[in-house]
């Protein structure tokens, strides 16, 4: 069995949702379980009626679930003959009137928790999953919707909460694997799940990439496809750089660090679960289902560029924090780890000298509660509008001259380094710039590092053979 995960924009409407079903359709002998987002920006959607309505702004709340409705509605009339759209209309007319009746008590409380913020955001992926099964079934393919919140069992720390994976695999395989068997196909939200006692999580932004791979480790899934809107992972942002080029192999591990450094095309916790199984995962097109799309595993051929790829991740800043007689005293950085801990804030690139310690982190986590803590023994500055760039790839290894090559590229690029990090991955050397910088340093990286003008990611490949011991083994399990 396969598990295919589609996003927002891959069933944002009637045409998308047909596309879709005809992918599903042209794999149905490898079994798939199909997961599913909400129809695209509907999370935002609801989280903006969810905090219009605690604001006490409920006509404009009950006006924006209205507009969604019929959005929803619309979907399923345009897409489905009368006979299964009749059938279906009273189920989305219910779990509307639902989400009415969840609006109009937060509006009523005039408080949006995060528990009432998992229950609003989990009808995204209910409403879609049902229209698409639906779809499914109007095509003549084998198939049955399947409640997340039955499945993906997790803790109740709602809006990011973790999933406990016994539980879900056992559910997983009680409720999938019968059906995977008599080769109908499972339609599921990502994105959501619920507590033991049943009360809906959701397990953070962008999560349904997660889901699919949490279902395709606990199935044992020949791969993971991973169904977006753009040709898979690139050698960078196309946005920032019109020559990004299309990546068709790369390493779990190049991936990961991309993932969690910026890219945005995969859920950074998506290839944990995919790792620990080695199942490799697919970044596929739903606008071009015939593209080569990038295939994620444990061993991806040596590219004969330098790097795989560059990521930048915005929206960063630098926190100093002092030591308190112009020097660092023992103790001090475990102490001052602490408190990012306790405040959830992730440090992504730490440095430290003599007289402070400068963090990057992500700029929403740096609240006033986290600041103040800190400031209760050191003093503490901060540099918002920073940015982490990443120059990622196994070549990286043991090469000499790379950093060198990076850092006169971005000197010439006329862009200053704030703070770098290089090392800690031996895959990875990222620095962080003013945010402002990263369009002039990212291109001329990319310009300098994928040089080659005749070098397509993947041609010349097979130049550089993996060296043993360098890439994650195969046989781990
Ligand atoms: N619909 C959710 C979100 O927008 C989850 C996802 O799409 O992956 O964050
Ligand atoms: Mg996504």
């Amino acid at each position: 069995m396969i598990v295919m995960k589609f996003g927002g924009t891959s069933v944002e409407d009637a045409p998308a949702i047909g596309r879709v079903a005809e992918i599903v359709g042209s794999r149905s002998a490898d079994d798939p379980v199909v997961v599913v987002s909400a129809l695209a920006r509907v999370t935002d959607q609801l989280l903006s009626a969810g905090r219009a309505a605690a604001a006490g702004d409920r006509s404009a709340a009950l006006e924006s679930i209205q507009a969604l409705r019929q959005r929803h509605l619309d979907a399923a009339s345009d897409l489905l003959p009368a006979a299964y759209s009749s059938k279906l209309q009273p189920e989305l007319e219910s779990s509307f009137d639902h989400l009415q009746e969840l609006l109009i008590s937060i509006a009523t409380l005039q408080e949006l928790s995060p528990r009432s913020t998992d229950g609003l955001l989990s009808f995204g992926e209910l409403l879609s999953s049902e229209i698409v099964s639906a779809a499914f079934a109007a095509r003549g393919l084998s198939c049955e919707h399947v409640d997340a919140r039955e499945c993906l069992i997790t803790d109740a720390a709602h809006t990011k909460a973790a999933p406990l994976f016994d539980e879900t695999r056992a559910r997983l395989e009680a409720r999938l694997r019968p059906l995977v068997e008599r080769h109908s196909i499972p339609v599921m939200g990502g994105f959501v799940g619920s507590t033991l006692d049943g009360i809906p999580t959701t397990i953070g932004r962008g999560g349904s990439d997660y889901s699919a791979s949490i279902v395709g480790a606990a199935l044992d899934a020949g791969r993971i496809e991973i169904w977006t809107d753009v040709p898979g992972m690139m050698t960078t942002d196309p946005n920032l750089c019109p020559e990004a080029r299309l990546i068709t192999e790369i390493s779990f591990d190049e991936a990961a660090e991309l993932a969690s450094f910026g890219a945005k095309v995969l859920h950074p916790a998506t290839l944990l679960p995919a790792i620990e199984k080695n199942i490799p995962v697919w970044v596929l097109n739903s606008r071009d289902p015939a593209g080569a799309g990038t295939c994620i595993r444990a061993h991806a051929p040596r590219n004969h560029h330098p790097v795989r790829a560059i990521a930048a991740k915005r929206h960063t800043t630098i926190v100093n924090v002092a030591g308190e007689r112009a020097w660092i005293p023992r103790g001090f950085l475990r102490e001052v780890l602490a408190v990012f801990d306790r405040h959830e804030c992730q440090v992504d690139i730490v440095a430290s000298s003599q007289v402070r310690i400068s963090l990057a982190v992500e700029s929403d986590s740096v609240t006033p509660e986290l600041l103040a803590a800190l400031e209760s023994f050191a003093p503490v500055s901060c540099e918002p509008r920073q940015a982490i760039v990443s120059v990622v790839g196994e070549n990286l290894r043991g090469r000499q001259g790379i950093a060198a090559r990076v850092f006169s590229s971005v000197a010439a690029a006329g862009v200053n380094v704030r703070m770098i990090s290089q090392g800690a991955s031996e895959i990875n050397i990222g620095f962080v710039i003013q945010e402002e910088d990263v369009p002039a340093a990212v291109r001329r990286l990319h310009s300098d590092l994928f040089a080659d003008p005749k070098g397509r990611e993947g041609l010349a490949m097979a130049a550089v053979q993996p060296q043993p011991g360098t890439a994650r083994s195969c046989d781990s399990h």
